[in-house]
């Protein structure tokens, strides 16, 4: 695994050539002086089409993925995409239909998207739902908008704040200040909720709303969510839910019914579509018939045509507009469709419970090992410290790459911001007994290692194609354009830097 792979500039050699053109049968003609270029073309590789598809495939199985080992990031849901959804989506109707068809030739494709807003509106009791964004990101920035222009349309201009709990994804704030709101932070409790004392010194006729994750981003259920959505509605505000971990509550709670207005789903998380480089997410949104003016289009609609029923694309009234275009990623929503279809209300729920109870197996497993951030049963994901007893020079950081040696993918780590040294682990409904306790195993022989001799952890890893980079280095100097000198030079530095951490210390 070790080996170099250069770059593929440095496998070409002058005169190779990857495809055959045939004759040309065609008059040759002169293209216009003014669309040549008059700089020279930069060297181009020149490879076999032999080289260039080994080039790949070794980069490829370099990757590490979901179709080869567990992959518990916490707040990522990087669950199994089973192989079903992928035979849907590429029906030659889903994969060759072309969003300038005419809406009467693309009946199915409407009808799959009419179904999959009324399945997610059910799933979650919200009124409308729009397919548009392209990730939760973007679904966040649509739900901050849609809220600036619900207010607006009431004639209260002077709503210009969101409201953002600390333990937070940093797209909430991100994405409320792209919209131009001021983001006041509010406090997390003990037990990992949200302060409602901190939260009502914060509300005031400046707030628009409240962005809440729930379960929360240290994987406990918001017990509070209530009496939060209560004091912000009191106060003029709407309640945002960012569905990030709806993976925990399907089938258990309905966010709508929770006192929330709008919330994004990432289908690429809970609905199984690929994603950590597997395909474009797809960051669905749904909200309270109050809101749904709003949306941004186009939006599916059902109608009577000659007494069956029939799809049409519409535009709400008093729409934002568009966050994407055309359709938004259809492949995706062809997935999520197919995910809900083959699993039904029973198996949805089923995957959260099972989500559940693989989360909680692994944190009474690791707790005695890893202190817990919050004493309390966790929901999906549990959120522990890389903090070792008599290994105080263990860091959260050297755990992460050493579970690369043991063959995991590390955990998400140094999130939530507010859990020092923090290990979030989210293992999925999707991973089996056998796994989850070879992961235990892993992380307990960590900590052993870690007693025995730190300098295990600080090498680590050893068996991956780099080892630990530079990252500061990286990016205070960062090299963005290929310069194979330069390359050669870093290589260099960095073979002579594993040596010498190979080399064992006296
Ligand atoms: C992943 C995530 C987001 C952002 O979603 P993207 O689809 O990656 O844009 C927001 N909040 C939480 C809690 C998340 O885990």
């Amino acid at each position: 695994m070790n080996t170099y792979e250069p770059p593929i500039f440095e496998l070409s050699a002058p005169g190779k050539i990857g495809a055959n053109l045939p004759a040309l049968d065609v008059p040759a003609a002169e293209l216009p002086a003014n669309l040549l270029r008059s700089d020279d073309l930069a060297a181009m590789p020149e490879l076999s089409e032999t080289e260039v598809m080994r080039h790949f495939t070794r980069i490829s199985q370099r990757n590490y993925c979901i179709d080869t080992g567990m992959y518990p990031l916490g707040s990522c849901t990087m669950k199994y995409n089973p192989k079903i959804h992928e035979e849907a989506a590429r029906y030659a109707g889903f994969a060759g239909a072309h969003p300038l068809q005419d809406e009467q030739l693309s009946q199915g494709a409407l009808r799959l998207m009419y179904e999959l807003q009324t399945l997610l509106g059910e799933i979650s009791g919200f009124d409308a739902v729009s397919l548009q964004p392209a990730a939760g990101a973007q679904g966040e920035f649509t739900g901050v908008l849609v809220f600036r222009a619900y207010h607006l349309s009431r004639g209260d201009t002077e709503r210009n704040e969101i409201l953002v709990p600390d333990s937070a994804h940093g797209t909430n704030p991100a994405t409320a200040a792209m919209v131009g709101m001021k983001v006041i932070e509010v406090q997390s409790g003990p037990r990992g909720n949200c302060n409602l004392e901190d939260l009502k010194s914060k509300l005031s006729p400046r707030t628009a709303g409240l962005m809440l994750t729930n379960p929360n981003t240290v994987g406990l259920f918001e017990q509070n969510v209530r009496e939060v959505a209560e004091l912000v509605h009191a106060a003029g505000g709407l309640m945002y839910g960012d569905g990030a971990n709806f993976n925990a509550i399907l089938g258990i709670v309905k966010p709508g019914a929770a006192g929330f207005d709008f919330m994004h789903y990432n289908l690429h998380k809970t609905f199984t579509t690929p994603h950590g480089g597997g395909g474009p997410g797809s960051g669905a949104v749904g909200c309270t018939a109050a809101l749904a003016p709003f949306l941004p289009g186009p939006r599916v609609e059902q109608y009577m045509q000659d007494g069956k029923p029939a799809y049409r694309f519409f535009t709400p009234a008093q729409s934002i507009g568009r966050v994407k275009s055309f359709w938004g990623n259809f492949g995706m929503l062809v997935r999520a469709w197919t995910y809900i279809r083959t699993l039904g209300a029973a198996g949805l729920r089923e995957v959260s419970e099972t989500a559940v109870l693989n989360a909680n197996y692994l944190r009474v497993k690791l707790q005695g090992t890893y202190p817990a951030a919050y004493n309390r049963t966790c929901m999906h994901e549990c959120v522990l410290k890389g903090q070792l007893a008599e290994a105080p020079q263990a860091r959260t950081l050297d755990i992460a790459k050493r579970l690369i040696d043991y063959g995991f993918h590390p955990p998400t780590v140094y999130f939530p911001l507010i859990v020092p040294e923090a290990l979030m682990i989210e293992p999925t409904e999707t991973e089996s007994k056998q796994n989850l306790d070879a992961f235990v195993e892993a992380m307990l022989k960590i900590a052993d290692e870690a007693r025995a001799d730190i300098e295990i952890l600080h090498q680590a890893p050893t068996t991956a194609p780099v080892r630990r980079l530079d990252e500061v280095r990286a990016a205070r100097q960062p090299v963005l354009k290929y310069d194979a000198a330069k390359f050669a030079q870093l290589r260099e530095e960095g073979s002579a830097r594993a040596r010498e951490l190979a080399t064992p210390r006296t």
